[in-house]
């Protein structure tokens, strides 16, 4: 990136983040959301989840999953929607599924905690309108995901983060906005809207995983090219 393609970047943020128009010049604007930090911007998009109607998977939700991790992270996760585990404790991957991801992060020589988790989106989609039944899932409509989908776009362009690793179809085809079968885009490198930098590297979901073990090497595969663009051995 040149030093305009910069400038139109951070006003096109700014915009988006704060509905400023023009060059910031530091002086207090928008109630002085410009001299936040990361942190209180995700604490105050995460409040403003929690509030969130925009759907009915609201009335039958226990928690909102925000997400978590680094607000700084460079490599950020990002799945479909919660499970059951995840509406119960408002954490993202934390069932079977995000049990191997937690391994995953690990063999990748990181650790959750220096990564960022999210989803498309924040409550449980249900089969049936009933939280407390197992193996009740289903994926996001078009309509969730359409109300959903600011939330995360916020939460990346705070975040920043260089890579962003869809796992599974349902990310991968909102994020990268193309409609091959995850097979076909796993492991190959995209861009997260234009201009900004932050690039997509889409893998089988860690759920899949469980279903079909002979899935693992691919997402290793896909994890090395991640982790050659870090560094990491
Ligand atoms: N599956 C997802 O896509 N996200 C979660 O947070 C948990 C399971």
């Amino acid at each position: 990136m040149n030093n305009i393609e910069r400038i139109k970047t951070k006003l096109k943020l700014q915009k988006f983040l704060f509905n400023t128009e023009g060059l910031y010049l530091g002086t207090r604007l928008n109630g002085n959301k410009m001299n936040k930090t990361k942190k209180e911007l995700l604490e105050e998009l995460k409040k403003e989840v929690e509030r969130c109607q925009r759907c009915d998977l609201c009335k039958t939700r226990i928690k909102t999953v925000f997400g978590e991790g680094d607000p700084d992270a460079k490599l950020m996760f990002v799945g479909e929607g919660p499970g059951y585990e995840e509406d119960k404790q408002g954490r993202p991957f934390v069932g079977a599924a995000g049990e191997l991801l937690t391994k995953i992060i690990l063999a990748m020589g990181l650790t959750r905690e220096k990564v960022y988790i999210a989803n498309i989106v924040k409550c449980h989609p249900l089969k049936i309108p009933d939280p407390y039944l197992r193996n009740n899932d289903r994926p996001p409509n078009k309509q969730e995901i359409e109300n959903c989908l600011p939330f995360l776009k916020k939460q990346i362009m705070i975040i920043r983060p260089r890579i962003i690793c869809c796992l599974g179809s349902t990310a991968t085809s909102v994020l990268t906005k193309r409609e091959e079968p995850i097979s076909e885009l796993r492991g190959k490198i995209f861009k997260y809207e234009e201009n900004n930098g932050i690039e997509i590297i889409p893998t089988y979901h860690p759920a899949a995983l469980l279903r079909n073990p002979s899935l693992k090497p691919l997402v290793w595969k896909d994890m090395k090219v991640i982790m050659k663009i870090f560094g990491l051995k």
